[in-house]
Order: structure tokens, then C-alpha cells, then sequence
């Protein structure tokens, strides 16, 4: 999970992404607005927490940005004590959810994961149906089959081809896929990764095209119909 934290006030922007940090989030720091704004275009966040009054783009604008480029990021404000017309601006420029500073970390904890869940469930594709050109993975019934006939996958295959198929068209790297697919402490070093990545090649791309799993060399894999 990756979160950005738009905040001016150095001491609660540090402790944070520490504190984040610890529970295995993925936290950068933007000190101002124009950063804050920068930061978000460059890569794809799961959670924004945003300051109101920041130096460069006040958060309201800044707000306003990230909606425009992306509708389902759930936004935390962080506003000051008793200032209520700066909540309903928030809401107005697409914020999900707002804290009065001073907060409780426990208390943006629970937000975090109440935010992060809620935008889960809503990326849940319907039917639980993931898809990429003719191939199909039904996640209630666990069926994976293409152009529509039925390819067995093992468990292990199973989680892996989710995990790439939830990531379509986006490079994950081997510590992504580790993390994701076995556990926080996988070592990288293994060629495990490699060895189920060709299983499944050999299940569900050997005998059809497009080719869907790629190798970006240097950098991991990534589902995708084209080269
Ligand atoms: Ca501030």
C-alpha cells in the first residue's frame, strides 16, 4: 500500500511516515503543494493525506488535481481545529474523509483502513471476474480458463496470476510479487518466482495468443496483450 502525505508541518509529516511506515505502509512526503502535486502525477498511490493550508497549491486545489486525474483515490484531509468551512470545501473538491489536527495516530489508523477498504471493495471488478483479452479468472468459483476453455491451475499459480492480473498493464517487480504472493519475509534471492512465472506460461500462453505475461527485464513482469 502506498500512501502520500502532503504536509507543510515537518514534525507531523516525519512521524507519520514513520509511524506508517512500521505498520508496513509504503509512505512518501511532499512539504508543500506544487511537490504534493508532482509527487501524485508520478506514480500510482492507494491513499492521499492532504493538509489544507500548505505553502505552493493550498490542499483544496491541490485536491481538486487529483480528482481530475483520478476519481477513486480516497483523499484524508487534515484540517485545523474548528474550521468548518474548510471541511465542506473538502468534500466540495472530492475529499473523502477529513481529520482535525491534533489527532490521535490510533484515530488515522482506523480511518486509513476504513478508506483503504472501502476503495478495495469498490476496484472489485463485477462478478469477481478479472480479465485480459480472451483470458478469463472467475475469483468465487476459482475457474481460470481461455477463450473459454478451462486451464487447472495449482493454488500457488492461482495467487500469482490474481496478483498479475490485478496489476495488469503495470510492471510489478519479484519483491512485489514475493510480498504479495508469499510473504513479507520471501527472499528475492530464490528463483521460486521465476520458476512458477514459466508454469504459468506454459498453462496459460504456450498454446494461445497474444502472449499476456512479459518480462521487463531489469524491472519484473507485466500482463499486457501487446509488446
Ligand atoms: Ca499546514
Amino acid at each position: 500500500m502506498e500512501i502520500l502525505i502532503v504536509e507543510d508541518e515537518k514534525k507531523i509529516a516525519d512521524s507519520l511516515k514513520k509511524g506508517l511506515g512500521e505498520l508496513s505502509y509504503e509512505v512518501n512526503v511532499a512539504y508543500d503543494g506544487t511537490m504534493g502535486e508532482k509527487m501524485f502525477a508520478q506514480q500510482k498511490y492507494d491513499l492521499v493525506i492532504l493538509d489544507i493550508n500548505l505553502p505552493g497549491i493550498n490542499g483544496i486545489e491541490l485536491c481538486k488535481i487529483i480528482r481530475q486525474q483520478n476519481k477513486s483515490v480516497p483523499v484524508l484531509m487534515l484540517t485545523t481545529f474548528g474550521s468548518v468551512p474548510d471541511k465542506v470545501e473538502g468534500f466540495d473538491a472530492g475529499a473523502d474523509d477529513y481529520m482535525v489536527k491534533p489527532f490521535s495516530f490510533d484515530e488515522l489508523i482506523v480511518r486509513i483502513r476504513a478508506l483503504l477498504r472501502r476503495s478495495q471493495q469498490e476496484n472489485l471488478p463485477v462478478g469477481n471476474l478479472l480479465q485480459l483479452a480472451d483470458l478469463e479468472m472467475n475469483l468465487d468459483t476459482k475457474q481460470v480458463t481461455r477463450s473459454g476453455i478451462v486451464i487447472p491451475l495449482t493454488a500457488k499459480e492461482f495467487l500469482l496470476l490474481e496478483y498479475l492480473l490485478r496489476n495488469k498493464r503495470r510492471v510489478v517487480s519479484r519483491a512485489d510479487i514475493g510480498e504479495h504472493v508469499w510473504n513479507i519475509d520471501f527472499d528475492t534471492n530464490t528463483n521460486t518466482i521465476d520458476v512458477y512465472i514459466n508454469y504459468l506460461r506454459k498453462k496459460i500462453d504456450k498454446n494461445f495468443d497474444p502472449k499476456l505475461i512479459h518480462t521487463q527485464v531489469g524491472f519484473g513482469y507485466i500482463m499486457k496483450e501487446h509488446d
